[in-house]
């Protein structure tokens, strides 16, 4: 059983600022914490006050009895109720607190915990207290046959409305992106460093994760775990979610597919739009040619139009080919370089 608020309500801790129902599960320490830590755990929050102290007590009962440094990033996407002054007033230097200026997203908040993270093992649960922090030492003990680990809600706590959409997009997802695992909507994941260091989220790829990673080449594993319904406060994606789900999932697969090539597949539309134009024309230049009147006919206006159209199609290819080109970003990631690792040694 976790206490309550309003158990720690009369419960006198003397640090300026601080309310005064927090428990002390976890140690209060002085000193800011040292560059490097074994443990990172991100919570991306937006309008969660009455789960912020709960939650941090919940996580303290665990990583109090577990033998790791750690760190605890609240990255507050953009709050309008006390969620930041909760997080503000709990006594902890292992805390981090990070207030966006403004409601920017989830992807945005995880990305920039990731960015902010110190620790060899990053963990992100949500901050609505329906991912237990109790789960945490299964998610590193299976990190280390994986690069990541994600959460799988088998019983999810959520009304039918969310747990249909869900379950289909799963299907989809995985079908699409051959990630196998059963539910990528899940917010409880676990990494080794390395991999967060190099997947770029943003507007709402955070579904999308396991598959950013399993195509730069790491390997997605996955373990169940409990959840439990939202008590307080409440849900931020409503069924707008499904169809926006749906267009970041051709945005990724586009991306994967094509990011280094854009004129593969442009050009490739653009060549049988225009190369079937181009055909339809000639046939058309014949009948003239043999003195039969073309300029009435239909197939006359469809064959300019697609061969307009691809020559269109394969400028755009060319135009990404020139972006993708001087942006000169690499996409690969080098596992051994023998000589850096004479220099390193
Ligand atoms: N969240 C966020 N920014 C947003 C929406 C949600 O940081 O724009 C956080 C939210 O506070 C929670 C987590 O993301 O900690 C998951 O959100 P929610 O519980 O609403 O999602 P659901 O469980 O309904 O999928
Ligand atoms: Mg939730």
């Amino acid at each position: 059983m976790y206490s309550t608020r309003d158990q720690f309500k009369n419960l006198e801790i003397d640090t300026i600022g601080s309310p005064t129902y927090f428990p002390t599960t976890c140690p209060i320490q002085n000193e800011y914490i040292s560059s490097k830590v074994d443990l990172s755990i991100i919570i991306p929050v937006y309008n969660e006050e009455e789960n912020i102290a709960e939650l941090y007590e919940r996580l303290c009962s665990i990583l109090s009895v577990m033998d790791k440094s750690y760190e605890i990033i609240f990255v507050d996407d953009g709050s309008t109720d006390n969620t930041f002054q909760e997080i503000k007033a709990i006594p902890d230097s292992n805390i981090r607190i990070i207030k966006f200026q403004r409601n920017y997203g989830k992807a945005a908040a995880l990305s920039c915990g990731f960015k902010k993270s110190k620790g060899d093992f990053v963990i992100t649960l949500d901050g609505d207290l329906q991912d237990d922090p109790k789960e945490i030492p299964r998610f590193l003990e299976k990190l280390k046959e994986f690069d990541m680990v994600s959460g799988w809600k088998v019983k999810r706590k959520d009304p039918i409305s969310k747990t249909f959409p869900s379950k289909c997009f799963n299907k989809l997802t995985r079908f699409i992106t051959g990630v196998k695992i059963n539910d990528f909507n899940c917010g409880y994941k676990a990494y080794n460093k390395y991999v967060i260091k190099n997947i770029n989220l943003y507007g709402e790829l955070h579904r999308y994760i396991p598959a950013l990673a399993y195509w730069k080449g790491y390997t997605v594993g996955e373990i169940e775990v409990d959840h439990h319904p939202r008590i307080h406060g409440e849900s931020k994606y409503g069924a707008g979610r499904l169809l926006k789900g749906f267009l970041d999932l051709i945005t990724v697969t586009f991306l994967m597919m094509y990011k280094k090539r854009p004129l593969h597949i442009f050009g490739g539309i653009g060549f049988l739009l225009g190369f079937s134009g181009v055909i339809i024309s000639l046939y058309l230049m014949v009948l003239w040619i043999m003195g039969v009147k073309i300029g009435d006919r239909p197939l006359l206006m469809l064959g300019i139009l697609l061969t307009v159209i691809g020559a269109q199609f394969i400028s755009l290819g060319l135009i990404g080919e020139l972006i993708t080109n001087s942006r000169n970003n690499d996409d690969y990631i080098i596992k051994y370089d023998s000589y850096e690792m004479e220099n390193a040694r």
